[in-house]
C-alpha cells in the first residue's frame, strides 16, 4: 500500500536525518522533494501547496530540540503535518460510528459505483453484529442488476438481517418499508446501501439527497476508492456539497494505491476518515488511525515517540554501552538481556516497544507472543537473578543440572527456565538481525 510514496518519503527522511544543520538551502531542497513526492502520488494540488507551506513555516520557526538533530526535528514536523492532513490525533469517538439516537440508527452509504459501498456495508454489519447490535441492511440500488443479490450475500456472511428489495421498486419506497420494518422489529442499526454511477451525475445526486432527506441518517458515509487519483477531488467535493457527510470510508488500501485520495480526501471534505478497507473479505475493515497511516507512509514506525520516550525513561549510558557491544559483534548475553528487560519494563513492555518500531525492523519477530513476553518479564528476571554471573555471560554452560538449580532458586519449574532461555535466544537472534542496520541505529539514536 502506498509503496511508491513511502519509498520516496523514506529517502527524504534518510537524507534529512543525516543533516547536521538546517540551512535555508537544505530545507528548500527537502520541501521540493516532499512536493514532488506528493504530486507524483496524485495528491490534489491545493492539498500539496497547503501541506508544503505549513511545513515550511514550522521548519523555519521551530526551535530545534537540543537532544535531537535538526534533521530529526524536521522529520517530526513532516510527520506531524501529515497526521494533521489526514485527520489529526486519533480519537476513537470521532472515528467509530455515532449510533446515539432513537433506534434504528440509520447509516447511509454514498459513493461512486465500484467504490466499495456494498462490500463496506457487509463489513460494517459484521463489526456491529460483533458489538452485539441488532443490524439490518437494505439495498436501494435498483439499477445495477446484481447489487441487491450482492448485498444479500455479504449480509448473510455478517450475521445481520437482510431486508429484501427488487429492481422494480422505487428507492424511496424501499427506504420507507425498511425503516418501518426496522422500527417494528427493534433494529439497532439500519445500513442503507445506495446506487452509484461511474461518474457524478445529477440524477444520482438528486436521488441520494432525497433518500437523505427522507431517512435523516445519523451517519452519512462517503465511500471512496483509495486508488482514485486526481478525480478524487471532484468526486469528494460533489458528494460533500450535495450531502451533509459525517465521515469517509477509504477502501482498497491493500491495493496498489498511489495515495492521492487517501491524502486528499480529509482536506477536501473536512470530514474524518472513519474506516479503511484493507481486503475484499468481510473482516477487511479497520478503524482509521491517522498516526499509524502517517508512520506507514513515512516508513518510520513510531520512531519519534519512541525516541521521546527513550529520552524520558531509559538509562542512556546503558543503552549506549549495549549498542556499542552489539556493534562490536560481541553478541548479546544474559546480562544484557537482563538489562534489556529492565529497560523494556520502563518503556511500557515488549508489546509497546515492538509496536513502535518500523515494520522493516520487526520483520521476523512475529513469532514472539508479545503479551506473554510481557507477563514473563518478572518471572524471567527472577530466573536470571538466580544465575551466577558466569552463567549469565556464557548461557551455553546452562545444562540440565544448572537448570535444576536455577529453577529451584527462582521457585519455578525447569520448563520455565527452558522457556526463558528460548526467549533469550529469540531476542539474541533478533539483535543479530538488527545489528547491521535498524537496531544499532536506533540504539545510537537513543544514546543521543
Ligand atoms: P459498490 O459499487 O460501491 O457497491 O462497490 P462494491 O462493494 O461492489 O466493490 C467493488 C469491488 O471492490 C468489489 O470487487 C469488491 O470486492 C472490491 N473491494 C471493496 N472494498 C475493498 C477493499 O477494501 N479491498 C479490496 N482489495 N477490494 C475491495
Amino acid at each position: 500500500m502506498l509503496d511508491n510514496l513511502s519509498t520516496r518519503f523514506s529517502k527524504i527522511i534518510k537524507t534529512m536525518r543525516g543533516q547536521a544543520r538546517l540551512t535555508e538551502e537544505n530545507t528548500a531542497e527537502m520541501l521540493r522533494e516532499v512536493r514532488m513526492a506528493l504530486l507524483e502520488a496524485d495528491v490534489a494540488l491545493p492539498v500539496v501547496r497547503d501541506f508544503v507551506a505549513k511545513i515550511k513555516e514550522k521548519a523555519l520557526g521551530e526551535e530545534v530540540i537540543s537532544s535531537l538533530t535538526p534533521g530529526q526535528a524536521l522529520v517530526g514536523i513532516v510527520h506531524g503535518e501529515l497526521v494533521n492532513l489526514i485527520g489529526g490525533e486519533y480519537d476513537a469517538r470521532a472515528v467509530e460510528l455515532n449510533l446515539a439516537t432513537t433506534p434504528p440508527a440509520i447509516v447511509l452509504m454514498a459513493g461512486l459505483q465500484g467504490a466499495g459501498k456494498t462490500t463496506t456495508v457487509g463489513k460494517l454489519a459484521k463489526r456491529l453484529v460483533e458489538q452485539k447490535k441488532k443490524v439490518m441492511t437494505v439495498s436501494c440500488d435498483v439499477y445495477r442488476p446484481a447489487a441487491i443479490e450482492q448485498l444479500k450475500s455479504v449480509t448473510a456472511q455478517s450475521g445481520a438481517e437482510f431486508f429484501p428489495s427488487t429492481p422494480e421498486q422505487k428507492p424511496a419506497d424501499i427506504a420507507a418499508a425498511a425503516l418501518d420494518y426496522a422500527k417494528k422489529h427493534y433494529i439497532d442499526v439500519l445500513l442503507v446501501d445506495t446506487a452509484g454511477r461511474l461518474g457524478i451525475d445529477e440524477v444520482m445526486m438528486n436521488e441520494i439527497s432525497a433518500l437523505h432527506a427522507q431517512l435523516k441518517p445519523i451517519e452519512t458515509l462517503f465511500v471512496i476508492d483509495a486508488m482514485a487519483g486526481q478525480d478524487a477531488v471532484n468526486t469528494a467535493k460533489a458528494f460533500n456539497d450535495a450531502l451533509p457527510l459525517t465521515g469517509v470510508v477509504l477502501t482498497k488500501l491493500d491495493g496498489d494505491s498511489r495515495g492521492g485520495a487517501a491524502l486528499s480526501v480529509r482536506h477536501i471534505t473536512g470530514k474524518p476518515i472513519k474506516f479503511v478497507g484493507v481486503s475484499e473479505k468481510i473482516d477487511g475493515l479497520d478503524a482509521f488511525h491517522p498516526d499509524r497511516m502517517a508512520q506507514r507512509i513515512l516508513g518510520m514506525g513510531d520512531i519519534i515517540s519512541l525516541v521521546e520516550e527513550a529520552h524520558k525513561n531509559v538509562d542512556m549510558e546503558q543503552a549506549q554501552a549495549l549498542a556499542k557491544k552489539i556493534k562490536s559483534g560481541k553478541g548479546f548475553d544474559l546480562n544484557d538481556f537482563k538489562e534489556q528487560l529492565a529497560q523494556m519494563k520502563k518503556m511500557g513492555g515488549v508489546a509497546t516497544l515492538m509496536d513502535k518500531l518500523p515494520s522493516q525492523m520487526t520483520q521476523g519477530a512475529g513469532n514472539i507472543d508479545m503479551d506473554k513476553a510481557d507477563q514473563q518479564l518478572r518471572r524471567t528476571e527472577g530466573i536470571i537473578n538466580s544465575m551466577t554471573p558466569l552463567e549469565r555471560a556464557k548461557p551455553e554452560l546452562i545444562k540440565a543440572s544448572r537448570k535444576r538449580r536455577i529453577a529451584q532458586g527462582a521457585g519455578l519449574h525447569v520448563q520455565e527456565v527452558n522457556k526463558m532461555l528460548k526467549q533469550y535466544e529469540q531476542m539474541r537472534d533478533m539483535m543479530k538481525k538488527f545489528q547491521g542496520g535498524g537496531m544499532g541505529k536506533m540504539m545510537k539514536m537513543m544514546g543521543g
